[in-house]
């Protein structure tokens, strides 16, 4: 079997690492590694799979020399942006979980996938997907007479609020029922009764947690509770290694994880 060729950027993080510990098992082969500290350290021995041969090396730009056919990507936003040019500029195809992106990161992703296949997720876990199906669906179905709240909790190292997840969920609920409604990110001091139509999203930060997602359906003598929790990290690697198999090869464009699901074959 031919291995697919992956440069892994954020390699020495905590989702980095999973990657590279991982990539095997999905037939992939990591032959660069980018992160900011540890530069010359063998990633394999970082990531506690053993020697690789291959050496953390410090910035994107060194990448430009090429000889990969994907780089996964888990950073940091002013990362992914500069990322995204070197990517589209050497034709590797890019798939990245990086959250918190800002509008020039977002701008860059857009430019790069003219140039080559481009997958950016903030959650590449199965069950979120699912959950924000049922989201949509619940949102839909409850309409106005319910309200909405969304709260996620996440390891205390967590550096962007409220999480991409998150975000997504919120997109969900306004596609399900109000693309007008107010988000409003926690409350204080005297908001007031409670607005229809608003969705409130709270952030819940501290220890180990890899990462969980309520959402609250608040109704007239009733409450629906939709939670999804992700136990081991090891998930999104997965997932991400999984989009960089379906991207790779793939004509320049735009990729989503629900296109990757949808070429999934169906059960017998
Ligand atoms: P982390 O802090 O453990 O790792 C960050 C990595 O980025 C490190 O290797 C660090 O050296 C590297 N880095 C920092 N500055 C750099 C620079 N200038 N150049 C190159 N590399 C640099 O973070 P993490 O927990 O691994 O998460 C990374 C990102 O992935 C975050 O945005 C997080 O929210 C996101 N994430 C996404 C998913 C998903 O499913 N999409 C899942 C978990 C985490």
């Amino acid at each position: 079997m031919t291995l697919l060729r992956a440069a892994v950027v954020g390699a020495t993080g905590r989702m980095g690492k999973a990657v590279v510990r991982l990539a095997a098992e999905h037939g992939v082969e990591i032959v660069r590694a980018v992160a900011r500290g540890a530069e010359g350290d063998d990633i394999g021995v970082l990531a506690g799979r053993g020697p690789s041969g291959v050496r953390v090396e410090r910035g994107v730009g060194s990448l430009s020399s090429g000889g990969f056919d994907v780089v996964v990507d888990f950073s940091l936003p002013e990362v992914t942006a500069e990322l995204a040019g070197v990517a589209a500029g050497v034709g590797a195809a890019l798939v990245s979980g990086t959250t918190g992106l800002d509008e020039a990161a977002r701008r860059a992703l857009e430019l790069a996938s003219m140039k080559v296949p481009t997958l950016w997720e903030p959650n590449f876990s199965l069950g979120v997907h699912v959950l924000v199906s049922l989201v949509r669906s619940a949102a839909r179905q409850l309409g106005g007479d319910f309200d909405a709240e969304v709260i996620e909790a996440h390891h205390r190292l967590k550096v962007d609020a409220p999480s991409g997840t998150a975000a997504r969920i919120v997109e969900a609920l306004k596609e399900g029922a109000a693309e007008s409604a107010r988000v409003v990110h926690g409350r204080t001091g005297r908001p007031g009764p409670r607005p229809a139509g608003e969705i409130g999203v709270h952030s819940v930060r501290g220890g180990d947690v890899v990462g969980e997602h309520t959402v609250h359906f608040f109704g007239p003598g009733e409450r629906i509770e939709l939670t999804h929790r992700a136990s081991d990290r090891d998930v999104f690697a997965r997932g991400a290694l999984r989009a960089a198999s379906f991207i790779a090869g793939k004509p320049p464009g735009r990729y989503g994880i629900s296109d990757l699901l949808a070429e999934r074959a169906p059960r017998a």
